[in-house]
């Protein structure tokens, strides 16, 4: 699988309310996500998550909600990451405080024309480069209900494409596959 991603940085605004407060990380947090809407952009490309930036994580309006990563992986187009927070700020996404002072939140899209096992291993390399940039252990790469009881990332713990576990163990041989087996921390 070609986990390969080009990362655009759209960080929130200094002063935006959806930036909380510093942390560091020990934990990261695993979530699903849809627009809801299959409407490409202006340039004939779908962007979802430039949509996501514009029309709820910078909108003003829009509930207090926020979160570090979104992995888009659409069908004939290369894989995007996009950042709205540094990993060294707090924001809502885990629906606990524990969760929200602790963890990084990864969103991944799940639109109509995402190649999802495509996105699901981006996510989970995603996953083991933080795991290593910050000392993360296996075990702390959790889902968003681990949290709050919320059912997401919904199609994994349902047990579409690889299930919850088949994800962890892609995490798992990703790291591998980058560092090695000797930094990985399981527990
Ligand atoms: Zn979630």
């Amino acid at each position: 699988m070609n986990t390969n991603y080009t990362l655009v940085s759209r960080l929130l605004p200094q002063d935006s309310p959806r930036r909380i407060d510093k942390m560091t990380p020990t934990y990261i947090t695993i979530h699903e996500t849809s627009l809801g809407t299959d409407t490409k952009d202006t340039k004939g490309g779908t962007m979802y998550g430039e949509k996501h930036y514009e029309e709820v994580l910078n909108n003003p309006n829009e509930r207090n909600v926020a979160y570090h990563f979104l992995v888009e992986a659409n069908y004939n187009e290369p894989s995007r990451v996009y950042q709205f927070l540094p990993t060294n700020v707090v924001c809502y996404h885990a629906g606990s405080p524990e969760g929200n002072y602790h963890s990084i939140g990864i969103e991944r899209l799940v639109n109509s024309d995402t190649n999802m096992w495509r996105a699901i291993y981006v996510q989970a390399r995603l996953s083991a480069e933080l795991m290593k940039e910050y000392n993360i252990p296996l075990s702390h790469v959790v889902p968003h209900k681990f949290w709050s009881g919320k059912e997401c990332p919904g199609r994994l713990l349902a047990g579409m494409y690889c299930g919850w576990n088949g994800f962890v163990e892609i995490v798992k041989k990703e790291y591998i596959s980058m560092y090695g087996p000797d930094n990985l921390i399981n527990t």
